[in-house]
């Protein structure tokens, strides 16, 4: 039988009406007719103190929990928070409860279609990546192999632009590889203490040529003689530097200044590398950081990269702690800049050993 409010009232006044008839009885000479009045009025006002109790207090109360959950079922999650009706007393916790649960389902259940959209991004990127330097190279070999291999110098030229290839695809598998363990977590950051002017400068030393075959100034802005002591794993840092100025180099237009410059804060020095080559369009800045992204003009052999210097930028300033940042306007140039650790030189960090 189907539980309602009103059976439940029907069956407790039921039970109230004997027990004051059965009360009624324990007294002397009582009229039948007072039996009768003495039951159905104990009878009618159980059955609407009681069925009004449970009505509003109880079984609406547990309705409106059912529906909830029906939806839940149904998986009509964004209609929960929509449909929920204020509740009274302890049922309102049950309900709140409810609406923690389906709400925080409701973000898994988003993350969950945001890492597949990834995940299919990530694979048709991956694929057209590989595909394109495997299938020139194969063609350069193919082309050789039908017979164009009797000329000396097409040979040559034809083996170098395959070889060319296979090195680019060396290389983003590297990159890839890289990534992938900075990502899991695989490789540790080396807590070294390290003299950012220096390593910035022998990493502006290291692209002089290529800053100047495109008429570009590349200076580190520092006084030698005052050293910038971080905390900082020497070799990545180093990576991070490189990256950024040699996409500075690289988008850049010619005939220009890149500069790494340094703002010492309370606890860190600011580390900023600014360019005044054509900016970043402002649609395409949050996502310059996901993997094998490229804005799309740039996206030509010449000056185009594998599109992963940036995501190993961020997971590398991430792992010290740190948040690349990045402002640009179009036209005018851009500036990346992350904070590192301040360190005394004579401070030995656990594990750590002095780089001058
Ligand atoms: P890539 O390997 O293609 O250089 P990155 O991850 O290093 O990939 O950079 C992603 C995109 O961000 C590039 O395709 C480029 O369009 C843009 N970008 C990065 N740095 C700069 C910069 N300094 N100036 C203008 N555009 C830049």
């Amino acid at each position: 039988m189907y539980f309602t409010s009103r059976v439940a009232a029907v069956l407790l006044s039921f039970l109230i009406c004997l027990a004051t008839t059965g009360l009624l009885s324990l007294v002397d000479n009582v009229p039948p007719k007072a039996y009768f009045l003495v039951g159905t009025l104990s009878f009618s006002s159980s059955f609407i103190l009681i069925y009004i109790a449970f009505e509003f207090l109880v079984f609406r109360e547990i309705n409106k929990i059912y529906k909830l959950l029906d939806r839940i079922k149904r998986k009509e999650l964004k209609q929960v928070k929509k449909t929920l009706a204020p509740t009274m007393g302890p049922m309102q916790k049950l309900n709140d409860e409810i609406l923690l649960m389906a709400n925080k389902k409701q973000d898994e259940i988003e993350e969950l279609q945001k890492i597949e959209t990834y995940r299919r991004e990530f694979v048709a990127d991956i694929s057209h990546e590989l595909k394109t330097p495997l299938f020139a190279a194969q063609g350069f070999i193919h082309t050789l192999l039908d017979g164009a291999d009797h000329d000396q110098t097409v040979r040559d030229r034809f083996l170098l632009k395959a070889a060319n290839n296979l090195d680019g695809l060396n290389d983003m598998i590297q990159e890839l590889l890289t990534l992938s363990q900075l990502e899991t977590g695989m490789v540790r950051m080396k807590r070294e203490i390290v003299d950012l002017g220096l390593l910035s400068g022998e990493v502006a030393d290291a692209l002089a040529d290529r800053a100047e075959s495109k008429q570009i100034v590349l200076k580190v802005d520092r006084s030698p003689s005052k050293p910038l002591w971080v905390e900082a794993d020497k070799n990545r840092i180093r990576q991070v530097l490189t990256n950024l100025a040699d996409n500075a180099i690289k988008y850049h237009q010619g005939g220009g200044a890149i500069t790494i410059s340094f703002e010492a804060e309370k606890d860190s020095i600011l580390v900023l590398v600014r360019d005044n080559g054509p900016g970043i369009p402002p649609e395409h800045i949050s996502r310059i950081f996901d993997r094998f992204y490229r804005i799309e003009k740039s996206r030509n052999k010449d000056s185009g990269g594998t599109g992963l210097g940036l995501a190993i930028v961020k997971q590398i300033v991430e792992a010290h702690g740190s948040r690349i940042q990045v402002q640009s306007k179009l036209g005018k140039g851009t500036q990346f800049s992350f904070r590192l650790k301040k360190r005394k030189p004579t401070e030995l960090v656990a594990a750590s050993k002095l780089v001058p």
